[in-house]
């Protein structure tokens, strides 16, 4: 059965470009309960472990530098089929194959700075959510 919960973060770029509200009014519109919320910065090291899966891939280290640096929000959503619907909600991964009407399609400016994170699983989810919230900061 899907999982009730993904995890989701406000890359730099679309903080810096001023869209983080318009990005949560969408996320609330489509039906996703916030769970816990920080507006904060990764550091290098930070980024490195949260995209640790990507490693092997060639942008790594512009990945790395790119979500460090600047302010981010991080938030674990709730809703029916979380992670699934959030994925629709954002888009594809490059802005330029994603949908219309989509958060990606919207904000984002290219397959690197992509404007939000969804997870890709209940697994990664319930990892993600993890690495920036203990249990006293969920509600
Ligand atoms: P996210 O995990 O951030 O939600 P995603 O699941 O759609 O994105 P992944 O394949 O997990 O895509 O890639 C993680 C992130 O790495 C992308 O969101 C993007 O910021 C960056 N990225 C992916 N592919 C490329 C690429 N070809 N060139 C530059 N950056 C990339
Ligand atoms: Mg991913």
């Amino acid at each position: 059965m899907a999982g009730k919960r993904t995890f989701t973060m406000i890359k730099p770029d679309a903080v810096a470009d001023g869209n983080m509200g318009a990005i949560l009014s969408m996320i609330e519109k489509a039906g996703f309960k916030v769970i816990a919320m920080k507006y904060t910065q990764l550091s290098q090291a930070q980024a490195g472990k949260f995209y640790e899966v990507h490693k092997e891939r060639p942008f790594y280290g512009e990945l790395v530098d790119y979500m460090s640096s600047g302010p981010i929000v991080a938030a674990i959503l709730e809703k029916d089929n979380a992670v699934e619907d959030f994925r629709t909600l954002i888009g594809a991964t490059n802005p330029a194959d994603a949908a219309e009407g989509t958060i990606r399609k919207l904000y984002a400016k290219s397959i690197g700075e992509n404007a939000v994170h969804g997870s890709d699983s209940d697994e990664n989810a319930a990892i993600e959510g993890n690495f920036y919230f203990s249990e006293c900061e969920r509600f």
